[in-house]
């Protein structure tokens, strides 16, 4: 793995020679995934660095999060409503006591 800087500095993974590439041919080199070689020969290819990829996992896990929100206070709002039907609910209902019964004898 090369390490990917930026206005196309790049790092030999092999020897670790710190080199410049031309922009235009670094952005090919990024969209590509095209070989370039160090001064010493080496040829390097562009990969996501690690920074980019925990900037993306980040970005999934907080997009997650949010998703997961959403999904507790859909359910807390439902358990509200249930919660309030079943204080408005009058207790004295005979016919909501037997099935009730009914089910758990079962
Ligand atoms: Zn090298």
């Amino acid at each position: 793995m090369s390490g990917l800087g930026n206005d196309g500095v790049v790092t030999c993974y092999k020897c670790g020679m710190t080199f410049a590439l031309d922009p235009g041919f670094f952005q090919l080199c990024k969209s590509d995934k095209r070989t370039f070689y160090c001064p010493n020969g080496h040829g390097n290819v562009l990969v996501e660095n690690d920074q980019d990829k925990l900037r993306k996992e980040l970005e999934a896990a907080k997009l997650e999060i949010l998703n997961l929100r959403k999904r507790v206070e859909a359910a807390r709002s439902s358990e509200e409503f249930w919660k309030e039907r079943a204080t408005k609910e009058p207790d004295s209902k005979p016919s909501g006591k037997i099935s009730q019964k009914r089910e758990i004898d079962r």
